[in-house]
């Protein structure tokens, strides 16, 4: 499908002013500037913006769910007819491979259908009826039914990463959709022309399924003015956020000290403990060795699940797996990062952390043009570790730290001393398991996903799975940015006490007419 796109913010069912504040995508590979000019949303359109999502807050909110599951299919349906036009602007705003985005596309559209799914179902909104006892003595019991119910508007900002599964259309947006609240987004400066095709997209699904304007709007911007804006607004109730632990916090700090504050899901910074353990390298180094160097490398190493940090044994178990690792890397030939800070912020930490290590090595002998940055590795050992805090720092890029660390108690102490992670690894035996588990119920308390004889980055989509972590992975550990359950960041309890049947919403109804699973008086029917 051939679209012109016209660089301005969409407003409801309007498209923003030419203002005179823009900006461009730039090519990653050049580090030129690619058509068209953007233009900055003005503050009365962000005020338009949050005014229509705040009229469309009962409506939306109070859909059937199976009218939200309807939209988020269409919205899944309109993407998929951007066919290649989606996949190639994607490509060219990131340099990354027409079939990384053919496969982004694939996980978007499958969020949106997952979160259909679960509306269609419908027991997610974890309905509870206690019956009341009028001549429980000595005060009688009031009937009492509670169930989840949308938070109101949420504000997402788009993911430099995710062009499409984590930002106009991605895991926020589909779960606070699916919640039934209406969304605002933030493009990112680094994509904003796929976020354009995937925001005319959802737009033209709001119209289609005759749901309230204020539904959906998205927001350009040159910097952070709208992006704080928004959060401050009185009509968000909610923020969903990937990226910089500096922007996640800053949102988070905003949020906090408005009059009335709001939660922010923020998903920040992650360094994804891997812990090799000797068994593993004994039994199978050089696979351990290629998946390492294809998880530290995928997408340019620019994944929140990338192993930034790798413990593996002294040299005289590790170190073949070290020298093949090192080798794998500077045979890695260089690529573009995303954005131009991205990679300014790649050179100066790596800058910081070679003068901090023992050991370096990266790839070199290219001329590097556009954002590119060469792959590299850190070494260090677990004294020098424990000993450096700014070690536990994440590099987002193609690049990691080794740390030689055998001892049982070196470990556990590396463990505790950790930060809040989005993932950690073990590579052993099962024997090794029962032998170091005391190293797995401190990583337990650490991050939100344990992976076993695996590596942190391709994160399944489904509704088991954690993609969330004690801060700094994110701003709030009870919670997960994939999966279904991250409907609950966008719902909260409401208790209805004494309603008539007529009056309370189908899923608390005495005659449950959806035929969800409820808890009734304790038990689940
Ligand atoms: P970022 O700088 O945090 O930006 C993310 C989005 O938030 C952008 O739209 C940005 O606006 C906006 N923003 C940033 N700081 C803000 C603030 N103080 N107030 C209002 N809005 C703000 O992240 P990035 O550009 O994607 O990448 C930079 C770094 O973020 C990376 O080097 C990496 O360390 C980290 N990162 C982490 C993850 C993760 O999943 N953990 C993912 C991506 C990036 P602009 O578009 O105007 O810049």
């Amino acid at each position: 499908m051939d679209i012109a796109l016209k660089g301005t913010s969409i407003i409801g069912f309007t498209r923003g002013r030419e203002t005179e504040d823009t900006f461009t995508a730039f090519d990653p590979s050049t580090g030129q500037a690619i058509e068209p000019t953007f233009h900055s949303a003005t503050a009365e359109e962000l005020d338009r913006a949050a005014h229509l999502a705040d009229e469309a807050r009962i409506p939306f909110g109070n859909l059937p769910g199976r009218r939200r599951a309807t939209f988020l299919r269409k919205i899944a349906d309109n993407i998929e007819a951007l066919g290649v036009t989606l996949v190639e602007r994607a490509s060219l705003e990131t340099s990354l491979p027409n079939a990384r985005f053919e496969g982004e596309r694939a996980r978007t559209c499958g969020q949106l259908r997952m979160f259909a799914d679960l509306l269609d179902e419908g027991s997610w909104v974890d309905a509870r009826i206690d019956q009341a006892i009028p001549d429980r003595k000595p005060i009688a019991k009031p009937d009492m039914r509670s169930m989840l119910r949308p938070v109101g508007p949420a504000a997402v900002f788009c993911a430099s990463n995710f062009p499409l599964a984590y930002s106009v259309a991605g895991g926020d947006t589909a779960s606070a959709f699916a919640a039934g609240c209406p969304v605002i987004v933030v493009g990112h400066t680094a994509h904003a022309g796929t976020a354009e095709l995937v925001g005319i997209a959802v737009a033209n699904a709001v119209k289609e399924c005759g749901l309230p304007e204020g539904t959906f709007s998205l927001l350009f911007s040159s910097g952070y003015e709208i992006g704080q804006s928004l959060v401050k607004h009185p009509a968000i109730k909610a923020v969903g956020f990937t990226g910089s632990r500096r922007g996640g916090r800053a949102l988070m700090d905003i949020a906090a000290a408005r009059p009335e504050p709001i939660p922010v899901y923020a998903e920040m910074s992650s360094v994804n403990p891997t812990f090799i353990l000797p068994s593993a390298i004994k039994e199978r180094g050089d696979a351990i060795v290629a998946g390492l160097h294809a998880s530290v490398t995928g997408g340019v190493g620019q994944f929140c699940t990338k192993p930034g940090l790798v413990f593996v044994p002294g040299e005289d178990v590790a170190g073949e797996f070290k020298t093949r690792f090192r080798e794998l890397i500077s045979s890695t030939q260089p690529s573009p990062l995303l954005t131009a800070g991205i990679q300014q912020a790649f050179r100066s930490s790596s800058d910081h952390r070679r003068a901090e290590v023992s050991g370096y090595a990266e790839h070199n002998g290219d001329r590097l043009s556009g954002f590119a940055v060469n792959p590299s590795v850190f070494e260090t050992t677990a004294v020098e570790y424990l000993n450096t805090p700014d070690l536990n720092e994440e590099i987002f890029g193609p690049t990691t730290l080794l740390i030689r660390a055998q001892e049982h108690e070196d470990l556990l102490n590396i463990a505790r001393s950790l930060e809040g992670q989005l993932t950690a690894s073990v590579h052993g035996t099962e024997e090794d398991l029962r032998e170091y588990a005391d190293l797995i119920r401190i990583l337990e308390t650490k991050a939100g996903r344990l992976i076993f004889n695996g590596f942190s980055t391709g994160v399944e989509v489904c509704p088991s799975m954690v993609h969330g972590g004690p801060y700094p992975a994110t701003s709030d550990g009870r919670s997960t940015a994939v999966g279904t359950r991250a409907i609950d960041r966008f719902s909260r309890l409401v208790c209805y006490q004494n309603f008539p049947d007529a009056a309370l919403p189908d899923e608390l109804k005495e005659s449950n007419p959806l035929g969800i699973s409820r808890m009734v008086d304790g038990k689940p029917v």
